[in-house]
């Protein structure tokens, strides 16, 4: 069971691969990275919007068209100015992350796949739109850039933590177009990562398709 982004599997394998396969994971790709940084807030973040204060997740993006753009640019390889970025105040639902009244406050901001750069004032600048005394507040950071998601956890390519782009061939059927995505194509051998349907978004379902071929397979073979 490979649970690795196709080149992954490609490269293990090796010759061992059939050629059609081995081209298909080869040419699989990556989508967007992720640029993480972690504050301590003292007091949490002042969200103007009362109901955000209350929020595990608030995503900040800005009004539709300036999303659609940001989103556009960094499909397009290039660093937007106003980032679209995920904040997660998870110490409201577990107030045990706090010490006294500093909160940890998770973010990442979109970037283009492979960035380079330091998105951490982009990110604060942002929040500080909605939330204006947030970079006040701020006690800590700890930044995790693209190429350190890579080095984390090899699955996350130039920092795509979704294991591929998910645009529509790849959502629906993974890294080749075959009815039998978690096949690898050779007998015994099955992907299981957020690289194969239903992608990422859909928590579990990759490794249960997968985990049901690999038993069909052992079924009928009479190895179980
Ligand atoms: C900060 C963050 C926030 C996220 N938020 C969301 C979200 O809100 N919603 C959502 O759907 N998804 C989210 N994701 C993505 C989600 O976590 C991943 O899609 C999911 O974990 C992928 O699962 P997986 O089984 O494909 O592989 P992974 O969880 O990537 O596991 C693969 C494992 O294999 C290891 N590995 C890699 N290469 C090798 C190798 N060559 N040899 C041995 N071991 C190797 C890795 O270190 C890792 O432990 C987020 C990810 C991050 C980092």
């Amino acid at each position: 069971m490979f649970d690795l982004a196709p080149t992954a599997v490609a490269n293990i394998l090796g010759d061992r691969l059939p050629p059609r396969v081995a081209r298909a994971y080869r040419r699989f790709r990556y989508g967007p990275g992720a640029f993480k940084v972690d504050f301590a807030v003292a007091d949490g973040v002042p969200w103007t919007a009362e109901p955000a204060r209350r929020a595990g997740t608030v995503h900040v993006g800005g009004t539709f068209a300036e999303v659609a753009a940001t989103e556009r640019d960094i499909h397009a390889g290039r660093m937007p100015q106003r980032p679209f970025v995920l904040v997660g105040q998870q110490y409201l639902a577990d107030p045990q992350r706090s010490v006294g009244n500093v909160h940890p406050v998770w973010t990442y901001a979109h970037v283009p796949n492979g960035y380079t750069g330091d998105a951490t004032q982009a990110i604060i600048a942002q929040i500080e739109r909605f939330a204006p005394g947030f970079r006040e507040r701020i006690v800590g950071i700890t930044e995790r850039t693209t190429p350190g998601f890579a080095e984390y956890n090899p699955n996350y390519v130039g920092g795509n933590i979704l294991t591929g782009a998910k645009n529509i061939p790849q959502l629906v059927f993974g890294p080749r177009t075959t009815l039998t995505p978690y096949d690898v194509g050779l007998p015994g051998h099955f992907l299981c990562s957020a690289a194969t349907p239903p992608g990422p978004g859909a928590h579990g379902m990759c490794g249960a398709n997968a985990a049901d071929r690999a038993l069909r397979y052992l079924r009928s073979a009479r190895r179980f």
